[in-house]
């Protein structure tokens, strides 16, 4: 399913596996489970490419819905696995998941998440042999060039990526919900960055409502708070929708202040978060860590069980 010039993901909501496409060569984002291959061989098809396009395999986290079918790419592709640094052994099965057990769970999401492991293949892919790692802040020599925002919590190496958009003219950045925002940062101006999410007539009117598109360092801020609300909603599965509904850059204690304000639809209640996060230096970094401080208190549950 194509969710916008050059990004495609394969199959319902649930399935972590993204495409990125660039110049006929594509990315793959996470693994899904093991019996997405034949829906990446599929959506692949879609696009006009094949195995033979892939250039690059790249997982947002260890966790077993992202590797299903990386060790099978490694051994049959010869890609290597990138995987942030603090990831790798949970990636190659060394150790086990850092999230589990804890305190209560929401069983709706579960239950989903665990049938569709069931239907895929199992919850319990073959270890990853041997992965590549990459650090923070690093930008990848992939197609779509994903930039990597380290938001632990998830996992100790969870990253958000960052695909800089090629194609500035298509007026807008991806809204991709979990592979999270583009903007041209070569050339910030030019890409729209708001509340646009064209499915959801709720979200256009607080779009309208909200601030208008910020261009420059603020535009920036947006992206990279934008990104991290995409990969909560990622890991809530669905369960839990956020809206960024403004940041704000301010100094403070010798420092920069980075304050976003979240609010969280679930069911039909809506709920509004703030959080913030001191940055020393690199204020983007500050703008995507700010978001998990406003959405703790609500995920807190919810990723402790997964
Ligand atoms: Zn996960």
């Amino acid at each position: 399913m194509k969710i916008t010039e050059g990004i495609h993901r394969l199959g319902p909501g649930l399935v972590n596996v993204y495409l990125v496409e660039e110049a006929g060569a594509v990315t793959i984002v996470d693994a899904g489970m093991p019996g997405d291959w034949s829906d990446l061989l599929k959506e692949l098809a879609a696009m006009g490419r094949s195995l033979d396009d892939v250039r690059a395999l790249v997982l947002t986290h260890g966790h077993s819905d992202h590797i299903g079918f990386a060790e099978r790419a490694r051994r049959e592709r010869g890609w290597t696995p990138k995987v942030h640094e603090l990831d790798a052994a949970l990636a190659r099965g060394e150790v086990p998941n850092p999230a589990k057990g804890g305190g209560p769970t929401k069983p709706l999401p579960l239950l989903r998440f665990i049938l569709l492991g069931l239907r895929r293949g199992g919850l319990r892919p073959p270890k990853i042999q041997e992965v590549a790692t990459y650090g923070d802040g690093a930008t990848l020599d992939v197609p779509g060039s994903p930039r990597v925002i380290l938001l632990p919590g998830h996992t100790p190496g969870s990253a958000a990526l960052h695909v800089a958009s090629r194609d500035a003219d298509m007026g807008k950045p991806a809204r991709a919900r979990d592979i999270d925002a583009l903007a041209d940062r070569s050339n910030p101006g030019r890409a729209r960055i708001g509340n646009d999410h064209p499915g959801r007539a709720e979200d256009r009117e607080a779009a309208q409502n909200a601030e208008p598109p910020v261009r420059g360092p603020l535009g920036d801020f947006r992206v990279a708070a934008d990104a991290a609300i995409r990969a909560l909603e990622d890991f809530a599965k669905g369960a839990m929708h956020f809206e960024l509904l403004g940041i704000k850059h301010v100094r403070a204690f010798d420092s920069n202040l980075l304050i976003v304000s979240v609010s969280l639809r679930e069911d039909s209640q809506l709920t509004r978060l703030v959080g913030c996060y001191l940055a020393e230096t690199d204020t983007r970094r500050g703008a995507a860590m700010a978001v998990p401080n406003a959405t703790n208190r609500v995920l807190g549950n919810h990723l402790a069980t997964r």
